[in-house]
């Protein structure tokens, strides 16, 4: 059985960015949906309940039909967000330090550089997607729940949620007002954590 997992900050905590609704709705409700519904169709499926979800999530193709869209959906749910807390952080924004920020400016030419890309892809998405900072730092977009790990992808170092549901209370239409907020909030301590050496 999966669980919702607590964050590692209040609710109002990135209240300046992001409010305290949107983050207990978000978190409370939407997240709490996905864990819910994964939880519901693992019930019907007990062979796959000793594997992993990034196992499940790596080899989609490989479940069975009857299960597939809805642990691609709600498996991805639970995976993008339970990462996405971890992203934010009220002692976040700012840049990278050490190794990440040196190979982000050796790839991107500067940070901020890097910042406008992103941007830039988060502001492409048509509908509801994610934004993707992937170890070899390029950066990619996916629909709905999908998640880097179900395309042969690694596990991102970094990822933006880009729902509506992520910032209508605040930002109403205007996904680029909440783009340019949420880079206060990152994480880069995490980010940095998930970084690879370069020698892999
Ligand atoms: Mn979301």
């Amino acid at each position: 059985m999966y669980t919702l997992p607590p964050l590692q900050y209040s609710y109002d905590a990135l209240g300046k960015y992001i409010s305290k609704d949107i983050m207990e709705l978000h978190h409370t409700k939407h997240h709490q949906t996905y864990v819910d519904k994964l939880n519901a169709v693992l019930d019907t499926t007990p062979e796959l309940q000793d594997r992993s979800l990034e196992s499940l999530l790596s080899n989609l193709d490989g479940l069975p039909e009857a299960v597939r869209t809805a642990i691609h959906n709600h498996g991805g749910g639970h995976y993008n967000h339970s990462l996405f807390w971890q992203w934010m952080s009220p002692d976040g924004g700012g840049e990278p330090t050490g190794q990440l920020a040196t190979n982000i400016v050796e790839k991107y030419g500067s940070f901020q550089a890097f910042v406008d890309e992103f941007t830039t892809k988060s502001l492409g998405v048509f509908g509801s997607g994610w934004v993707w900072l992937q170890p070899d730092l390029s950066i990619v977009t996916t629909p709905n729940q999908d998640t880097p790990i179900s395309h042969g992808l690694d596990s991102p170092l970094l990822g933006l949620d880009v729902w509506e549901h992520a910032y209508y209370l605040d930002y109403k239409n205007k996904r680029d007002d909440y783009v340019k907020a949420w880079w206060n909030v990152v994480n880069w301590d995490f980010v940095a954590s998930r970084a690879k050496s370069p020698e892999q």
